[in-house]
């Protein structure tokens, strides 16, 4: 039985950064992975200028396949663009982007153990055990960064309820013809039929990242209105076609027992209103990662009640943003017509939101800056369908 201070649970942007940060501040850490890495991951790749801030090290330019300073949002036969004067995301491929974090992690001193699929943890009085179809593993402490589908989770909370998941699919097109000439930046498509969400196309290297979320409540026909989508587009379905949930953030959950950290998709810390869950990952990373060291360094005992100051310290760095983006994209999901119709009514809100990409901006402001302009915000929309009428 091997035993360390720390066994990091998942090889993605959460558990990399965790296991890198416990290893560079002296803890003995394993991170174990169930896949070899580089493994395929779904995901639109966007990194946001507010994640890559978290990071200490910069991305290394050659893992970067695009960068973007230009937004595009449709809605009907409205559309609005919007340019900002810096980058607020580059574009990655997340099996490239997951095996440089994990690298980090390894140069750091951590040791990676790929191949190791975590079926049961057990928080025992000696420190805390853990199981993979051929090992046991122990240790004083573990992180949980296993994903939305997190097995190490089920020693914490209850599983994930479907309407505190929304749900994405997505495809990579090589390649692309198309009879409009692509336009520089991002393009976010946001539509009411058949199904309420958004669609998205992100440039990359010779070819794009397409998709589509929705809601909770409107996950029926979600992979024939993305097939519409791209033949609307121009686009001929090339590899895969896959989906995954992303946890809608700010709902209130426990992300500790005794023994166990949860961090990023496994503590259903995701942004509700975009579904960037890279940043929550690494910043979850980190505070469980100082959390770790704050208490085994002073063997202090990292039990239920002392790793709640985890779960305050996620709550002050972004958990109460989430919150207020929850607010947000409720309002959204009850009353779409009227908030996409002031959205694109004035370039404002969307300026707004896209500083929150940036890091300069929070949702707390933005639900401010809404109720304080919602009155105007809804003159002009009324005003503007009464000239169309
Ligand atoms: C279609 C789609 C598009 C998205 N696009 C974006 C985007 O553009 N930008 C963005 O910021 N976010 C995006 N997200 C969300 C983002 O992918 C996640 O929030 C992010 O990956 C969470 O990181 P994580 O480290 O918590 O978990 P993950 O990245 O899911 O990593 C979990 C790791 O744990 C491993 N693992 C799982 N179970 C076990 C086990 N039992 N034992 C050992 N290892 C295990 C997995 O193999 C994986 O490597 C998207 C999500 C979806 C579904």
């Amino acid at each position: 039985m091997s035993k360390y201070d720390v066994i990091v649970v998942g090889g993605g942007p959460a558990g990399a950064v965790a296991a890198r940060e416990c290893a560079r501040l002296g803890l003995e850490t394993v991170l174990l992975e169930k896949e070899f890495l580089p493994r395929p991951k779904t995901c639109a790749g966007a990194i946001s200028a507010a994640a890559m801030n978290l990071l200490d090290v910069p991305i290394p330019p050659e893992i970067i396949e695009a960068r973007c300073s230009v937004f595009h949002g449709f809605y009907g036969d409205r559309q609005i663009t919007i340019e900002l004067e810096q980058d607020f995301i580059v574009l990655v491929s997340r099996d490239v982007f997951d095996l440089w974090l994990v690298s980090l992690a390894q140069a750091a001193g951590a040791e990676v153990r790929q191949g190791q699929k975590v079926i049961e943890v057990d928080p025992g009085t000696n420190g805390v055990i853990v199981r993979t179809s051929g090992r046991v593993y122990t240790a004083r402490l573990v992180i949980g960064a296993d994903g939305v589908y997190s097995t190490v989770a089920r020693a914490v909370r209850k599983p994930f309820l479907k309407k505190d998941l929304a749900f994405c699919v997505c495809s990579e097109i090589g390649t692309v013809e198309r009879d409009v000439p692509w336009q520089e930046g991002v393009e976010v498509y946001y539509g009411l039929t058949p199904v309420v969400g958004y669609r998205w196309i992100f440039p990359k290297r010779n070819r794009v990242s397409t998709g589509l979320g929705v809601w909770p409540s409107c996950t029926k026909h979600v992979r024939a209105a993305f097939l519409d989508f791209l033949k609307e587009k121009g686009l001929a379905v090339g590899g895969r076609i896959r989906g995954g949930h992303i946890p809608l953030g700010g709902i209130s959950r426990p992300a500790v027992s005794d023994g166990i950290i949860l961090a990023g998709d496994a503590a259903g810390f995701a942004d509700p209103f975009t579904g960037e869950g890279i940043r929550y990952a690494i910043a979850s990373g980190r505070l469980a990662a100082a959390t770790a060291t704050s208490l085994l360094s002073r063997s202090a005992p990292p039990n239920r009640q002392n790793l709640g100051v985890y779960e305050r310290n996620c709550y002050h760095s972004f958990g109460a943003d989430l919150k207020a983006a929850l607010f947000i994209s409720r309002l959204f999901q009850y009353f779409p017509r009227i908030l996409l119709g002031m959205f694109f009514n004035s370039r404002e809100p969307f300026a707004e939101s896209l500083q929150i990409l940036n890091g300069c901006r929070d949702y707390r402001q933005l639900y401010r800056w809404l109720l304080w302009h919602i009155p105007g915000l809804l003159r002009r929309s009324f005003s503007d369908r009464r000239v169309q009428a």
